[in-house]
């Protein structure tokens, strides 16, 4: 069996406390020896800056950093120069997006689905990095149908896609099934699923409702039931997510990649109960 991936994504903080509490967020977690800490990305170059500067960060700190990149209302130059920055800083590993418009900017850019990123970034930079992308276990909320989501994302591997990260998702049959449908049109790239830890419900659905990530009715209305109970919403929370990291792994997911939102206790407590290698 081939070893498993391991990955954290952050966001670039924005005030002084957030980089200094990330910088502890990240030597607690790095302890665990993960392959990459990722760094998101605002579409539109919102964080820009603050992605380039938590990507120093973490290199300087001796990790593999994987920043993320979204091409929605980019250009051609700006992502070269962009791509160009990282090549130069020794990065080797970019999670290529199309990303989200952010409300109030009206032109799409250069480019319009992330399967071209994809294509520039071979173009431009032939095998230089390992590209991860986007999947949707319960599909993209903006996809035509399921199977057009499964095509628009062999579009993306055909483009030069290494692997993917999933987004987050509470029914493991979604994944196997998502991964199944793949197989079997001929999509071989390794697909990790991202994992959500619960740690504030009305924040988590707020997420869940705009991604199109379903949380499911029992674990909703069991979550609703806590109120402002933290520690039982948390304890809750992890009972469900170690169990669907568990069903995933002994399901053959190829690794994990935890959205941690820049905290390390959620993340390391999960770890901790499965087990994985300290
Ligand atoms: C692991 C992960 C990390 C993320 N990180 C960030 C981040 O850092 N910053 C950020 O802004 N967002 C991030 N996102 C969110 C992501 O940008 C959004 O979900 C976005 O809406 C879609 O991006 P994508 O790369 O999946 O787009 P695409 O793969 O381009 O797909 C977008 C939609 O278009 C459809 N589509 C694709 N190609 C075609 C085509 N040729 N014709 C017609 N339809 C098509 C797809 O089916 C889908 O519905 C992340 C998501 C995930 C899962």
């Amino acid at each position: 069996m081939s070893k498993k991936i391991f990955s954290f994504e952050f966001f670039p903080p924005q005030t002084p406390e957030g980089v200094e509490k990330l910088a502890a967020t990240r030597k607690q977690l790095g302890l665990l020896k993960p392959e990459f800490f990722s760094v998101t990305f605002g579409a539109g170059g919102s964080t820009q800056a603050r992605t380039l500067e938590t990507v120093q960060q973490i290199k300087a700190e001796g990790y593999n950093a994987a920043p993320h990149l979204s091409c929605v209302g980019s250009t051609r130059e700006n992502v070269s120069a962009m791509l160009n920055t990282y090549k130069a800083m020794g990065i080797k590993r970019i999670v290529a997006l199309r990303g989200d418009l952010p409300s109030g900017m009206a032109t799409t850019g250069e480019f319009q689905y992330a399967n071209e990123l994809v294509s520039f970034i071979r173009a431009q930079n032939g095998d230089h990095f390992h590209i991860e992308v986007a999947a949707y276990p319960e599909f993209h909320p903006q996809a035509r149908s399921a199977h057009d989501d499964i095509l628009n994302f062999k579009r993306k591997v055909a483009a030069g896609a290494n692997s993917a990260i999933t987004q987050y998702f509470y029914n493991a049959d979604s994944y196997f099934y998502f991964v199944d449908e793949c197989r079997k049109l001929g999509i071989t790239v390794p697909i990790v699923p991202g994992i959500m830890p619960i740690v504030k419900y009305t924040q988590l659905a707020r997420f869940s409702d705009a991604c199109g990530a379903e949380i499911p009715r029992w674990m909703r209305r069991t979550l609703e039931g806590y109120g402002d109970d933290t520690a039982s919403v948390q304890a809750f929370g992890q009972d469900v997510v170690c169990a669907l990291c568990e069903r995933l792994l002994a399901g053959g997911a190829p690794g994990l990649h935890f959205y941690t939102l820049n905290q390390a206790a959620p993340s390391l407590a999960i770890w901790q109960r499965l087990g994985l290698p300290q």
